[in-house]
């Protein structure tokens, strides 16, 4: 099979040599089955430990990404940029917690920083010292957050960003894009989720600069929100095109609705985030995952006139509750972050090694002539199970998920974690070597397994 004709089980490719192709997807699928089979038989303590969870966890799961089948392994400890499960495999951890963990498992200055503050107690019902000097670093480094405030996880802050633009707009309804992820109860991956927050959600296709319009003008005035990754994160680490946002720049300005950028995962781009790099400044920016040094956060803010609200100071003022809002730890942490560790060439960086991981990867997906492709940008990777390209959410869905769990299951095997999705978020603990050493990993997985598409 052609590096032009992905694997699928419909469309064109499929009818053009219908029998091969069935050969090709039963090998494929004795390929999953038995590298499965590989993976469990490695783990028998993980596989204990999630019989055991499961009687009290649903599926042994209290956070639904990080499932996979046939069992998850379960990790004893965490260093640097690697992790060891309950079985004595070591792995380097490519996934940085799904972004949260950029600083790595154990840096220095975090952990100090963590320690000074334990030894100073835990949660006080108060103000703290550090809340106004993290909000003080957040805002310098987002020109567009006149003021923030903070919350205990990017879900959060993004209800709250929604909510604020409903009250400070008098109107209901919000636009969001298919395949977008901004939290548990506001995901729009397959038409949306059913836990979803019932808001009144208008949904339009990501990069699709007339389509976005069109719904825009339609819903025109009754529109309090549009919500926005500036990259589709969990979405496949799909970049917005620079005129996509523009256009819905323009259009929420002439139609007096709140532009939201999510940087929940974006913010990390950039020393200003994805905001600087497109030059597009929102209204109300969202953060969350690293910013708190690797310990639970979320964070919203933006415009003053909208912010300035829930100044508590001022009667009528809005109310945002949260006992963990200001916890201790993770605004020491994210402080010490901030200013100690990531500093704006830190981010450069971190960033640059992460475009050359991508240009690799695509170079190494066409030595081997496999139907996949990378996508995102600077230290965020998507793989797709497709050749691509990828510019929506529809095209990666046209990628075989099967090519992505066996690659998947093939470097755990080989000692390299990276998302069951095909997700990469650099930390700055993986050097240069580590890089290079996973692209050659990926070179001899892609030449194990070539007999599938070639
Ligand atoms: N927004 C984006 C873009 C995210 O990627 C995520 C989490 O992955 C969230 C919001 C939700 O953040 P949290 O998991 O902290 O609630």
């Amino acid at each position: 099979m052609s590096s032009t004709a992905p694997l699928r089980s419909d469309g064109a490719a499929a009818m053009a040599a219908v029998a091969p192709v069935v050969a090709v997807h039963a090998a494929l699928d004795e390929a999953v089955g038995d590298a499965r089979a590989r993976y469990a038989d490695g783990r028998p303590e993980s596989e204990r430990l999630h019989a055991e969870a499961s009687a009290s966890l649903p599926g042994g799961n209290t956070r639904s990404v990080l499932f996979f089948h046939p069992f998850p392994f379960r990790v004893r400890r965490g260093w640097d940029c690697h992790l060891e499960d309950v079985d004595g495999h070591v792995y380097v951890d490519l996934l940085g917690e799904y972004t949260a963990g950029l600083y790595g498992h154990s840096n220095p200055a975090i952990r100090a920083a963590i320690e000074r503050t334990l030894a100073d107690g835990i949660s006080f019902g108060a103000h703290n010292t550090y809340e106004g000097r993290l909000a003080a670093e957040v805002c310098r480094r987002f020109p567009s957050m006149d003021l923030v405030r903070f919350t205990n996880s990017g879900t959060e802050a993004n209800l709250m960003a929604v909510s604020l633009a409903r009250i400070a707009t008098g109107r209901s309804k919000l636009a969001v894009f298919e395949g977008a992820y901004h939290g548990g109860l506001l995901s729009f991956a397959h038409g949306g989720s059913p836990v979803n927050a019932p808001y009144e959600v208008v949904v339009g296709t990501y990069n699709d600069v007339g389509g976005a319009h069109r719904l825009l003008a339609e819903h025109g005035r009754e529109l309090a929100a549009v919500l926005v990754e500036p990259m589709l994160g969990s979405g496949g680490c799909i970049p917005a095109e620079p005129a996509f946002l523009q256009m819905l720049r323009d259009q929420t300005t002439a139609q007096g609705t709140v532009l939201v950028f999510d940087e929940v995962m974006t913010s990390r781009l950039s020393p200003g985030g994805a905001q600087a790099l497109y030059g597009i400044a929102p209204d109300l920016t969202t953060l969350g995952k690293y910013f708190g040094g690797g310990l639970s956060f979320g964070a919203f803010g933006g415009r003053r006139d909208l912010m300035a609200r829930f100044d508590p100071s001022q009667p009528g003022a809005l109310g945002h509750a949260g006992t963990f809002n200001n916890n201790v730890l993770s605004m020491a942490a994210g402080l010490a972050g901030l200013s100690e560790v990531l500093t704006p060439d830190a981010v450069v960086a971190l960033n640059r090694r992460g475009d050359r991981l991508r240009d690799s990867l695509a170079a190494s997906f066409r030595r081997a002539a496999a139907p996949l492709s990378a996508t995102g940008i600077g230290s965020l990777v998507g793989i797709h199970g497709t050749p691509g390209p990828v510019r929506t959410p529809a095209d990666a869905e046209r990628g075989d998920d099967r090519l992505l769990e066996l690659l998947f299951l093939d470097l755990l095997d080989r000692g390299w974690y990276v998302a069951r999705r095909g997700f990469i978020a650099l930390s700055l603990a993986v050097t240069d070597d580590l890089v290079e050493g996973f692209v050659a990993t990926v070179d001899e997985v892609l030449a194990a397994r070539s007999s599938l598409w070639r």
